[in-house]
């Protein structure tokens, strides 16, 4: 029961961490629709990019993943530069968040 409510938990809250994410990232969109950092830079036409379940897509240039990919595809940069940068902005100052 308590590891079903904490599972549960778990990834309520890591579907709100991508949204807030590409919030941080200054994507934007509509609702669940981003511009893809990939293939619509200038953020003009129909944001393809959507985000569900903690994941994200691009239905214009195929680019998927995690929260992370996310990270790397927006910024740039690689997996090291993009797990520093989410650490940053994960950063929990009491100390209570899921850890690795
Ligand atoms: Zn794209």
């Amino acid at each position: 029961m308590t590891e079903d409510r904490r599972s549960w938990d778990l990834q309520v809250e890591r579907s709100h961490a991508v949204e807030k994410v590409a919030a941080d990232l200054g994507l934007l969109g509509a609702g669940r629709h981003f511009f893809c950092p990939g293939c619509q830079p200038d953020g003009t036409g129909t944001p393809e990019l959507v985000i569900k379940g903690g994941d994200f897509q691009c239905f214009r240039c195929g680019a998927q993943g995690d929260v992370v990919g996310l990270v790397k595809l927006a910024k740039n940069c690689d997996l090291d530069a993009a797990i520093a940068w989410l650490a940053r902005e994960t950063e929990d100052p009491q100390g209570t968040g899921p850890g690795m």
